[in-house]
């Protein structure tokens, strides 16, 4: 058996779609969804990632405001940049990209994003409401997921979902979603005991280690549900996940790819926040 191949790239588009359809509908009644990315120096990952977050606002007709700042910018001045675009009613998501330089504390630089304008999801008001199941932004990357087991019809209502990896960013906020979807879920880390015991029991497997192949196939059981958050480089330099698709694709029911899985996902559900951003700004 071969796994079916969940493609983030296909979905990804119809998201697009769905959402410039939205945002045409608010800039007929005279508003323009706006988000402004900051980038804090010049680390050339980054850079890719606010290019392609431009290039993706321009593409379904959200404003965006790319702002460069020098990697020696204080944390006061950024604060201070924070706090004005905040006030700026001509924008409604605010994104810092992350890792910022090491003298500027990231956890305060996300406490300062208005948390209605906090469309990374990251805020603590925002984790906090997603953790008590209120609404709020709901990170990208996990979001994305969601959206990937929607879209195959999985339910996942009483099925046993292994989570691999607990940052705030991916591995917490994925694990509180899939419990308000009511599965069963646990949350592996690197103290776990016993990882292949563990995930071998999963229906739905999220590996989001940034270890490249920790995710064999026999830890996978037949037909399970297989989503790789994981972006690495294997020795060739070629983008891959966390989980051994090699093998893994003929044990697995459903799998993503890296790449075309879950990285056009996450950059898909961004707009979505903008646009639900700017849509709460208009009523
Ligand atoms: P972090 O480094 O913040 O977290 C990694 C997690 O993996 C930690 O919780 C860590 O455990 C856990 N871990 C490490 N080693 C093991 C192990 N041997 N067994 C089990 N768990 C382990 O990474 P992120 O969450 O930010 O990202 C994870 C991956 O996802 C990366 O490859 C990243 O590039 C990718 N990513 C992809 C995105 C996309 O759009 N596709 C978006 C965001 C991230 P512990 O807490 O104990 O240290």
């Amino acid at each position: 058996m071969t796994a079916q191949r969940i493609d983030g790239n296909a979905l990804a588009r119809v998201t697009r779609e769905q959402v410039r359809a939205e945002v045409a509908t608010l800039k007929a009644r005279g508003l323009t969804p706006g988000l402004a990315v900051l980038l804090v120096g010049d680390d050339p990952a980054s850079q890719v990632y606010v290019r392609h977050k431009v290039a993706d606002s321009a593409e379904v007709g959200i404003h965006s405001l790319l702002e460069r700042l020098p990697a020696h910018t204080t944390q006061a001045e950024l604060l201070a940049r924070i706090e004005q675009l905040n006030a700026d009613r001509s924008i409604h998501g605010i994104l810092v990209q992350l890792p910022l330089p090491k003298h500027i504390d990231a956890q305060r630089v996300i406490e300062t994003i208005a948390p209605h304008k906090d469309v990374d999801g990251f805020h603590v008001a925002n984790a906090g409401a997603l953790a008590v199941g209120r609404p709020g932004f709901k990170p990208c990357t996990p979001y994305g997921c969601m959206k990937m087991l929607e879209h195959i019809g999985y339910s996942l209502r009483g099925k046993h979902a292994v989570v691999v990896g607990r940052s705030n960013i991916v591995g917490k906020p994925m694990a509180w979603m899939l419990l308000q979807a009511s599965a069963t879920v646990t949350v592996c880390h690197s103290a776990t005991a016993q990882l292949a015991t563990v995930v071998r029991q999963a229906d739905v497997i999220v590996a989001a280690t940034g270890i490249r192949n920790l995710i064999t196939a026999d830890m996978v059981a037949p037909g399970a549900v297989v989503i790789d958050v994981g972006m690495n480089r294997d020795d060739a330099g070629k983008l891959c996940g966390d989980v051994d698709f090699a093998t893994v694709q003929y044990k697995a029911g459903w799998i993503t790819p890296v790449p075309g899985g879950v990285g056009p996902m996450t950059r898909a559900m961004l707009l979505v926040n903008t646009l639900e951003a700017a849509q709460a700004a208009a009523t």
